[in-house]
């Protein structure tokens, strides 16, 4: 099971064990789900235990014990080379604690996963990290390394995402405390007949000590496969505005309502979801979705006389998102006016761009150039639990390639060569911070600007499409 010595950059018979091991065990973890034959794990379900005891098992060989928060998400710390001197127990068996004077560099991604999931989404990031530490064969860097599965990022039970995350960056609060499931079960109850303590919930935030968060996952999308790359460093995530349009027109009968009188609500949104389209191909990095249409009265000979559309905008930079959102109302106000319709809107949503931290993304992409691999960098159009982790550690992302672009369904796949690529660079890359005089003296910290417009990805000007 350990790969002793893995080779950067080769495939060695060691490496192939790693990734047919990883292939494993992302399948053993589908299998612990609330639904016979398919995968569904939701925030704290009864699956989520047995994954956690899953995930203990593998660990245990390294004398890596692990532990769960308040929020349900796994830690687990494989120790630095040298212990302070207040870490008075030279224990054999490596105990997770909540010591906050070790230095200690976060690995992992979600254990939870969508209804009728895939195998891989979030998984693979937690999975990937327990073959980093197998990889390291017991070396040890001038910094613990500890392993997150973090408890939910899908937002399925109570409808609002990253509960693990926010839990680690001191954001989970009353007010998300109190939500409920579709059962009535709020998650502070949910968090209690988890068996763990929802007072306990402010320790569980992460503390300084922390020197960043590198979380590896699927793409999820065709950019990568597309180009004929097996991994791409995120340099940020895309920020997002979420609008409902409502055009009022006139209803009125579609057989003896005259073409040339009509106040066609549905036929002045059409022109306008044409052009939202249209518009947001001719902006490099730019992603406008309409997801959602919905007509008044809804009858075939029926004019419609009232419709709601939904707009999803999202860019790497928030300046060119905010712009594209205001450029896309002033669209709709004109074909309004020119249909003599009403247009009304109003914005749901503004997330700003959160860009990954230039140190750590400067050096996943060298770890790339020394495997062999194109560093190549790009945004993603998704949220991810690094979003939320970078609001208070530095923070960096691994895509590996997605097949066919598919993820969120059991089909989804994921390349064996591709993870083995994926080892390689994390294993590199671990190795690159631990001879990092920046790093170890913390001046990443400050030479660095995190301001979300300071980062525009170049690569989002090459390589995404709306
Ligand atoms: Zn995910």
């Amino acid at each position: 099971m350990t790969p002793p010595n893995a080779t950067i950059g080769n495939v060695s018979a060691a490496t192939h064990t790693a990734v047919a091991t990883i292939l494993e065990r992302c399948q053993a973890l589908s299998r612990f789900s609330e639904v016979p034959g398919a995968t569904r794990r939701a925030f704290l379900s009864a699956p989520m235990r047995a994954c956690h005891a899953e995930i203990a098992k593998w660990l245990a060989p390294l004398g890596i014990a692990t532990r769960i928060d308040a929020a349900g998400n796994l830690h687990a710390v494989y120790p630095a080379a040298v212990p302070p001197a207040s870490d008075s127990a030279a224990n054999s068996v490596a105990r997770p604690s909540l010591d906050q004077s070790v230095p200690t560099f976060l690995i992992g991604s979600h254990l939870d996963t969508v209804p009728n999931a895939g195998a891989y989404d979030g998984v693979l990031g937690v999975v990937l990290a327990v073959a980093l530490l197998e990889s390291l064969a017991g070396r040890r860097l001038p910094f613990a390394i500890e392993l997150l599965g973090l408890s939910e990022e899908e937002g399925v039970r109570f409808g609002v995402p990253f509960i693990g995350s926010r839990a680690l960056v001191g954001r989970l609060d009353e007010d998300l405390l109190r939500r409920t499931d579709a059962h009535g079960i709020s998650v502070r109850h949910a968090i209690e007949d988890f068996g763990l303590q929802p007072s306990a919930i402010p320790q569980a935030a992460l503390g300084p000590n922390i020197l960043g968060f590198l979380e590896f996952h699927i793409e999820q999308g065709p950019v990568l496969e597309d180009l004929g790359l097996p991994l791409a460093v995120v340099d940020a995530i895309a920020g997002q505005s979420r609008l409902e349009f409502i055009f009022s027109g006139r209803t009125n009968h579609a057989g003896t309502t005259p073409m040339h009188l009509r106040h066609d609500a549905l036929a002045g949104a059409a022109e306008w979801i044409g052009a939202v389209e249209r518009s947001a191909q001719s902006v490099p990095g730019l992603a406008a979705t309409v997801g959602v249409i919905e007509a008044k009265p809804g009858a075939t000979n029926c004019i419609a006389g009232q419709v709601r559309v939904s707009l999803d905008v999202r860019h790497a930079s928030d300046a060119a998102r905010r712009a594209a959102a205001s450029g896309l109302i002033q669209i709709a106000m004109q074909i309004a006016r020119a249909r003599k319709l009403q247009v009304q809107h109003k914005t749901l949503l503004e997330q700003p761009a959160t860009p990954m931290h230039p140190f750590l993304v400067d050096r996943l992409a060298r770890s790339l150039t020394a495997i062999g691999c194109q560093p190549h960098r790009m945004a993603s159009g998704a949220g991810h639990d690094a979003m939320i982790l970078a609001e208070r550690v530095p923070s960096a992302m691994l895509f590996l390639r997605t097949p066919g672009g598919v993820s969120h369904d059991p089909t989804e796949t994921v390349a064996p060569a591709d993870i083995a690529k994926a080892l390689a660079c994390g294993l590199h890359f671990l190795l690159q911070l631990s001879e990092s005089p920046d790093f170890l003296h913390h001046k990443y910290l400050q030479s660095e600007s995190m301001k979300p417009d300071s980062l525009i990805p170049d690569s989002e000007k090459r390589t995404r499409r709306a």
